[in-house]
C-alpha cells in the first residue's frame, strides 16, 4: 500500500491517498484543505479512487469531499452513523469558522464497527474510537501495519476534548482499548502532524504514560 499525504489549511489537516500497490485501487481518507493538490494528483495519474472514508465529521476533515467526488463521481462516501448529525450540520460548522463550503454529498454507506473496507488487496478494519468526536473511527491495515487514526492520537499529543461532542474519558478508553492494543510497530497516520508509531506513543506520549502515582488516565 502506497500512502501519500496532502496537508493544508489553517488547521494543517492531513488528507491521505492510499493506493493498493498490486491493483491500483485507491481510497481517500479525510479530504480537507489539501484537497486541491490531492485532486490534481488523482487527475494527472488517473488514480482509481473507489471510496472516500471519513474518520469523523469535523469540517477540516470533510471540506474536500465534494471536490474529490468531482474527479471520482462513482466513489462511495463512508462515515459512522453516530457522526451523521454533525456531518449534516456542516453548513453551521462552516459558518462558525467563516468558511465558504461546497455542499457535501450525502454519505452512500455507513461504517460497521468490526467490518473491513477492502480495496484491491488492502483491507481496512473499522475500529470505534469516539471521544474527540461522535462516531469517530480508526481504520487499520493489519497486513501492512498502519492505522489512520484521525484526531484520536497525534505524535506526542491526543485529540482535543474541549469541544462540543467530545469527552476525555471516552477518548482515553478508545486510545487504550483500540490503539495501544495494536502492535508497537504499527505506523499511525494522524489527522494533524507527522506519522508516529504505537510503540513511540506508548512510552513517550505525555498523555498516555502513567502518572507518577502509577495510575492510567
Ligand atoms: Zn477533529
Ligand atoms: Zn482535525
Amino acid at each position: 500500500m502506497e500512502i501519500r499525504t496532502f496537508t493544508g489549511g489553517g488547521f494543517g489537516e492531513n488528507a491521505y491517498l492510499a493506493v493498493c500497490a498490486d491493483t491500483g485501487a485507491a481510497v481517500v481518507i479525510d479530504p480537507g484543505a489539501g484537497t486541491p493538490a490531492l485532486v490534481a494528483a488523482i487527475q494527472a495519474e488517473q488514480i482509481d479512487v473507489r471510496a472516500i472514508l471519513l474518520t469523523h465529521a469535523h469540517i477540516d476533515h470533510v471540506e474536500g469531499v465534494f471536490k474529490v467526488r468531482g474527479v471520482a463521481p462513482d466513489a462511495s462516501v463512508w462515515i459512522h452513523p453516530d457522526a451523521l448529525p454533525m456531518y449534516r450540520s456542516m453548513p453551521n460548522q462552516a459558518a462558525m469558522f467563516g468558511v465558504d463550503l461546497d455542499p457535501l454529498p450525502e454519505p452512500t454507506d455507513h461504517f460497521v464497527v468490526g467490518d473491513s473496507y477492502d480495496f484491491g488487496r488492502c483491507s481496512l478494519e473499522v475500529r470505534f474510537t469516539p471521544g474527540h468526536a461522535p462516531g469517530h473511527v480508526t481504520l487499520c491495515e493489519h497486513r501492512v501495519g498502519v492505522a489512520f487514526v484521525g484526531d484520536v492520537v497525534f505524535r506526542g499529543s491526543i485529540g482535543r476534548c474541549d469541544i462540543p461532542g467530545a469527552d476525555l474519558k471516552t477518548l482515553m478508553k478508545s486510545i487504550r482499548g483500540q490503539i495501544l492494543t495494536l502492535p508497537d510497530t504499527t505506523v499511525l497516520y494522524a489527522g494533524h502532524g507527522p506519522p508516529t508509531t504505537v510503540g513511540t506513543e506508548r512510552v513517550g506520549n505525555p498523555f498516555l504514560i502513567p502518572h507518577y502515582g502509577g495510575e492510567l488516565a
